[in-house]
């Protein structure tokens, strides 16, 4: 349409129309997609004339953050809602309306975090194209739709954190908080490969309290599960952060301790044994461990462990209270 005839009045007049009638068709374009389409958490249309950086949006979306209707002017440029965004999310949100600009993304497609008038944060889906352009190719208008996904969103951090306990509890001693036996292995795996890999030393302990038997029947079992899990706190104590130890069995723990030569682990096995000899337990109780050491030298998980143990034997047999390499 030709306006050069026009006068300023009738101009603004014309612009007035237009926006009456912008505002009317997204009323009636908001009924269509709330009644024909019931999608969950739709907030309706928005459309951002890209020359005059004025966005028409529906008033849901900016309901749902908490404001009256009457709060927010019914256009407002593009950064009113950018300047709302979570910081993390801003760079994203920038990206993907640049991709799809730029020609690069058929679609703005994205999800991000906006701050609602409390100050709390909503999770929108928002997705929109460029619609009109003009005769160089360049973006005209710019037609979207939003959705409120906070539930969901919500919904899912939950089932994560909740699937991450889970993961993390089907790892876990409950008695002792370590590793349970199929943890320990499955890190001792890890480390045997990463071993092979890089050519690292690479050692373990097995270790088995003395004469445990006694303090259960002497002490009750109760007082034995504390032993256990005071053994273990020891133990884990005196390990260096790239180690790991689990209970292997039921008074046994499994020390993986990854860029440790066999005399070294004697060392750090000794100094175990040690610490525990001079701990009192409950009621002036002592006691003593017993360990074997193995380094490894490629052989399989199960022989690697056989050695261990065969060493843990040696040290039962010679007397107990001691640490065979
Ligand atoms: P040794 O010096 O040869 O290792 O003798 P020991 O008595 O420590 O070993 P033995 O294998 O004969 O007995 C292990 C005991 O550990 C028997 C079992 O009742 C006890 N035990 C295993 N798991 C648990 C547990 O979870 N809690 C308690 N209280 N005792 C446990
Ligand atoms: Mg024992
Ligand atoms: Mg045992």
């Amino acid at each position: 349409m030709d306006y050069s005839m026009h006068n300023k009045e009738e101009l603004i007049k014309r612009i007035e129309e237009l926006e009456r009638l912008n505002a009317q068709l997204l009323i009636e374009k908001e009924k269509a997609a709330t009644l024909d389409f019931p999608w969950t958490g739709n907030l309706g249309n928005w459309y951002w004339d890209f020359k005059s950086n004025i966005v028409t949006f529906n008033p849901l979306k900016i309901k749902a953050l908490g404001y009256d209707e009457d709060e927010v002017p019914r256009q407002v440029n593009y950064q009113f809602f950018t300047d709302k965004l979570h910081k993390d999310d801003f760079k994203n949100t920038m990206e993907a309306m640049k991709r799809h600009l730029y020609g690069d993304s058929p679609v703005y497609e994205v999800e991000y975090r906006i701050q609602a008038k409390d100050g709390s944060y909503k999770w929108y889906y928002d997705r929109g194209a460029i619609t009109t352009r003009d005769e160089d190719g360049k973006p005209v208008l710019l037609a979207g739709i939003v959705f409120d996904i906070t539930q969901k969103k919500n919904m899912e951090e939950e089932l994560e954190r909740k699937n991450c306990e889970l993961q993390k509890l089907s790892m876990t001693d409950s008695l002792t908080n370590l590793k349970n036996h199929r943890a320990i292995l499955s890190f001792l795996k890890r480390e045997m490969e990463e071993s092979q890999r890089f050519g690292e030393d690479l050692s373990i302990i097995m270790l088995d309290i003395d004469d445990f038997k006694v303090i259960n029947d002497s002490k009750g079992h109760l007082a034995g599960d504390k032993v256990l899990s005071d053994v273990g706190k020891i133990a884990r104590k005196s390990l260096r952060k790239t180690d790991a130890i689990g209970r292997y069995g039921g008074e046994e723990f499994l020390l993986v301790l990854p860029f440790t030569k066999g005399s070294e682990a004697l060392i750090i096995g000794d100094r175990i044994r040690k610490r525990i000899e001079d701990h009192i337990f409950i009621e002036g109780l002592k006691l003593t461990i017993s360990g074997g050491i193995k380094e490894y030298f490629g052989e399989s998980i199960k022989e690697f462990i056989n050695e261990a143990d065969k060493k843990l034997y040696e040290a039962k047999r010679t007397g107990k209270n001691k640490i065979v390499y």
